[in-house]
């Protein structure tokens, strides 16, 4: 069966079907409006205790993503639109608070379900979490997961993030759920844990107790594998595990060609975690920190001290490597309600990144303060996303003077910061020979490049086909962006997802890029092909 592949690997397991919480089955009576807003209510309290300690405990193991996860899940818990929903049922329909529960759980969910938004799809997963979460305390459920036997292949409908959080990592070996996105939740935390992973695959219900392979390379489910194929993937397990060994062997050395060129290989993060674990894969630095994570799963902007102390952290544990610190690039597909942003037809065209920043001066002033009050203590330097034109550049330069100004005037110690700009728009490959004049250093985001130069919508899984990265347009653009950078005395980066495909390693240091940033995950694979390759 086929589905969709969102965090690389091959598992041989048993297929489980993930059974939520055991809940008691029993039909709870009515005891009378009070009485049933008052069981909601201690249900609520224990469930924000239980999610308290797990914030905890995600606090302690440095996991940023689970805890800013866990904190817009506290903050979903006692939001009205959900408390009065299920207060309103117990009032109007006089049913108890499971029913009442469960009918404004699924309401609320298919509301959101029903969104076009692939991000708001995602945030229904967190509406089931949390209300399923209320209801095992509500039903004094025991234990509230199943139990899995050891090697499990987990099939769901969906796993929500504090799902995926709970469960014993060392029995289960894969995911596969039927719905979701590469963007959901669940593709992200099985990517950061390393598990395979397929999402959109709709396996039969009665497959439980069955062997199985998972591909999740290219998206296959095999049930049932007759022996022959069995093997084959014995085979290829092994040889991943193999290759896996071999790359770890390349950690410590350096990445340089064949014919002895220095090629910078920096990793691209999302959290302070991500930048610990690329440092122990041996990056020389990050070449992308995408801030605008901070901003997402939660009710409020983030303040000027979390995000100091998120990157005085980050810089910290690069131990004087570089830390290239995207400010952020949200709208499009990143928004939050609390940002308050417009309805657009075409949200990937409209208020995204430097223009948000530029709209909402405030906003990017706090983050800018929180970089350079961080710079004194490492190697970071500013990246703007999706530039169009010098006058952008211009202003943001005269903010970055006022944010220095006001710094000064507060005594506040900061460093100069290297100052640097994603190509990631055709006009500003275009004008790259302009834009090199005015900056430090070129990030080429190929990512979008790709999206605006052959205008495919890059979430559109149906236009995949001719979403080429390899296209000559955007082969011509690369080497132009290169040329233009270099003549105006640019270091020149890929960090959009070409940079880790080895298939084009070669091609890329042929055109002169002066360095490569991609997920952690790749950092050995591309090190292996920049030592593989003379230029
Ligand atoms: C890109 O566009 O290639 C890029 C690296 O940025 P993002 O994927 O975050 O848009
Ligand atoms: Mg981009």
């Amino acid at each position: 069966m086929q589905g969709k592949a969102v965090s690389e690997g091959i598992a041989i397991g048993v297929l489980t079907i993930y059974r939520k919480y055991k809940l008691n089955t029993e039909r709870a009576k009515f005891q009378g409006s009070v009485e049933e807003i008052s069981r909601f209510a201690v249900a609520r309290n224990k469930a924000r205790n239980e999610l308290e300690n797990l914030r905890i405990k995600a606090s302690g193991e440095k996991n940023e993503t689970n805890v800013a996860l866990l904190s817009s899940y506290l903050v979903m818990l006692d939001d009205p639109a959900f408390v009065d929903a299920v207060e309103r049922r117990i009032r109007e329909r006089h049913i108890p608070a499971e029913d009442a529960i469960i009918s404004a759980r699924d309401r609320i969910y298919s509301l959101f379900d029903s969104m076009d938004d692939e991000y708001m799809q995602a945030r229904a997963e967190d509406i089931q979490d949390i209300s399923d979460r209320v209801l095992s305390n509500l039903t004094d459920a025991s234990g509230v997961y199943e139990e899995f036997g050891n090697e499990s292949i987990l099939l769901a409908d969906d796993l929500t993030p504090s799902d995926t959080m709970q469960l014993d990592k060392d029995k289960i070996l894969a995911f596969v759920t039927r719905r979701g996105s590469g963007l959901s939740h669940t593709a992200i935390i099985a990517r950061s844990m390393n598990i395979p992973a397929i999402v959109a695959l709709d396996f039969p219900k009665d497959c439980e107790g069955k062997l199985a392979i998972v591909d999740a390379y290219s998206g296959e489910l095999i049930i049932d594998p007759s022996p022959e194929v069995l093997e084959e993937y014995r085979r290829k397990k092994s040889e991943t595990q193999r290759r896996f060994e071999e790359l770890d062997e390349l950690k410590s050395l350096p990445s340089v060609t064949m014919d002895g060129k220095h090629i910078g290989l920096y990793a691209n993060v999302g959290s302070v975690d991500d930048v610990k674990k690329a440092m122990e894969l041996g990056a020389e630095g990050i070449g992308l920190f995408r801030t605008e994570l901070f901003y997402l799963d939660r009710n409020d902007y983030p303040t000027e001290d979390e995000q100091y102390e998120a990157y005085v952290e980050a810089v910290k544990a690069l131990d004087g490597k570089e830390l290239v610190i995207r400010t952020i690039d949200i709208g499009a597909d990143k928004q939050e309600a609390y940002m308050q942003m417009k309805h657009e037809d075409n949200p990937a065209m409209g208020m995204r990144a430097v223009r948000y920043c530029l709209g909402h001066k405030d906003v990017f002033r706090t983050q800018l303060r929180a970089i350079y009050r961080a710079s004194v203590h490492g190697e970071i330097s500013i990246l703007i996303p999706m530039i169009i034109s010098i006058e952008e550049i211009w202003q943001i330069r005269s903010i970055i003077n006022e944010v220095k100004v006001d710094l000064d005037r507060e005594g506040v110690e900061y460093k100069e910061c290297r100052f640097g700009v994603m190509i990631e728009t055709p006009a500003a490959a275009m004008i790259s020979d302009l834009l090199a004049k005015e900056v430090d250093f070129f990030s080429i985001g190929t990512n979008d490049l790709t999206q605006y130069t052959l205008a495919v919508d890059r979430q559109n899984t149906e236009l995949d086909f001719i979403c080429d990265y390899h296209h000559q347009a955007i082969l011509r653009f690369l080497q132009m962006i290169i040329n233009n950078g270099h003549e105006g005395g640019c270091r020149v980066c890929v960090c959009g997802e070409l940079a880790a495909d080895t298939s084009f390693t070669g091609e890329l240091l042929r055109m002169g890029i002066d360095e490569l940033s991609v997920a952690p995950g790749s950092l050995l694979r591309v090190k292996q092909a920049i030592r593989g390759t003379a230029i």
